[in-house]
């Protein structure tokens, strides 16, 4: 690693490298981007290795034996991660997760939960700090992570139907241990944890209501996704997708559901409550109700490449600044730049053409 501080003029020569503003301002705490959205959110992929092949996210024909994940040297530390984590915390970021690839899989991930739990805000407040993952290692993972101070967890599960939810992880995995990682992290302390359910039409569909049933009245709160053209792998087409507002009347002909208000302006779920008053539910519909005007998510890719939207062609190179010896100082002020100009806005435009485009995988940049 170098500690030599390239010029500026020499820096813009390197393509991949976010320019840096003459004058490094300092952050402001409100940085607005070209539509007027806040930076709020940011969420960190640790690892771009998960122990399962979901079809819709890494099937197995493109992430197979000769697949080349990043090595080792190529992968943020811990103390990079925090460094730039705390420069995105003094822009208005308050709520970080972690994401992947499987993030449990990444040696001694509670020890960076710990250094990102002792980051504050500006106004001195602790960030939402939360993570998401498929369960498999929660049984041994889960009271390490609450003992650093994640506050909260995101589980993904797409069905309870054995047979299915097997055929879709590709490893073989039983409904039974996600059920048994979320009563260990329900054991450990983790309350209201969100269980994700990615829907695909003619695949786990049918599950739908019996998954809102299982978690109805438990403290738990379903969402159901619309499967996303992320990456280019994945096959998505349009027929796959069930909109939202299917699979709200679905399970509201069986549990009437009353919408309610988000918890913060931007939140990525729509909140529906069951009319009976034991809980509720959300739905994330990217693809049939675009959510672009109140996007105010940041993206860190396992090797330091800041995204400013999941369906990004290229990132901005964090990690090659600080390399080059940048000071914190010029690095946020690039981070502000970046998000200054920032103009994404691609669930509006999305087509059956902006769906083939080469894309990021959600492996790499973290769901
Ligand atoms: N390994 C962790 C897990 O399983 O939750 C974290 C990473 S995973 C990429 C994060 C979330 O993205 C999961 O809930 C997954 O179901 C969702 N996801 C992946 N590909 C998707 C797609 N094409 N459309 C919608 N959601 C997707």
């Amino acid at each position: 690693m170098s500690s030599k501080v390239i010029p500026i003029a020499d820096l813009r020569q390197l393509e991949s490298l976010p320019a840096i503003p003459m004058e490094a301002a300092a952050p402001s705490g409100m940085l607005a981007d070209t539509r007027g959205r806040h930076l709020h959110d940011l969420r960190i992929s640790v690892t771009d290795r998960c122990n399962f092949r979901c079809t819709y996210c890494m099937p197995r024909t493109v992430f197979d034996k000769s697949y080349q994940f990043l090595p080792h040297a190529e992968v943020l530390s811990f103390e990079e991660i925090t460094r730039l984590a705390r420069l995105f915390v003094a822009h208005g970021v308050e709520k970080i997760r972690l994401t992947g690839g499987e993030p449990l899989l990444r040696k001694n991930i509670e020890t960076l939960v710990e250094m990102l739990a002792a980051l504050r805000t500006p106004a001195g407040r602790p960030l939402d700090l939360t993570l998401t993952t498929n369960a498999s290692l929660l049984p041994k993972k889960a009271s390490l992570l609450k003992a650093a101070g994640l506050h909260r967890l995101t589980v993904s599960l797409d069905s309870l139907d054995d047979a299915t939810f097997r055929a879709m992880n590709d490893v073989d995995f039983p409904v039974a241990r996600v059920l048994e990682g979320i009563a260990a992290a329900q054991e450990a302390g983790f309350e209201n944890i969100k269980v994700n359910m990615v829907v695909k039409r003619g695949v786990n569909d049918e599950g739908v209501v019996a998954m809102a049933r299982h978690f109805k009245g438990s403290g738990h709160i379903v969402r159901f996704i619309e499967f996303m053209d992320v990456g280019s792998s994945n096959g998505w087409r349009m027929d796959d997708v069930v909109p939202s507002a299917d699979v709200v009347r679905r399970i509201s002909a069986e549990m009437p559901l009353v919408e309610i208000e988000p918890n913060y302006s931007g939140e990525v779920a729509e909140r529906w409550r069951y009319a009976d008053g034991s809980g509720e539910i959300g739905v994330i519909s990217s693809v049939t109700q675009a959510f672009c005007s109140t996007c105010t998510r940041a993206r860190l890719s396992v090797e330091g490449k800041l995204y400013t939207c999941l369906f990004a062609h290229a990132g901005h190179d964090l990690r090659a600044l600080m390399h080059l010896g940048h000071t914190d100082d010029d690095i946020a002020a690039a981070v502000g730049l970046i998000w200054q100009r920032r103009d994404d806005r691609y669930s509006e435009i999305r087509t059956a053409a902006t769906a083939r485009e080469k894309k990021i995988e959600m492996s790499y940049i973290g769901g």
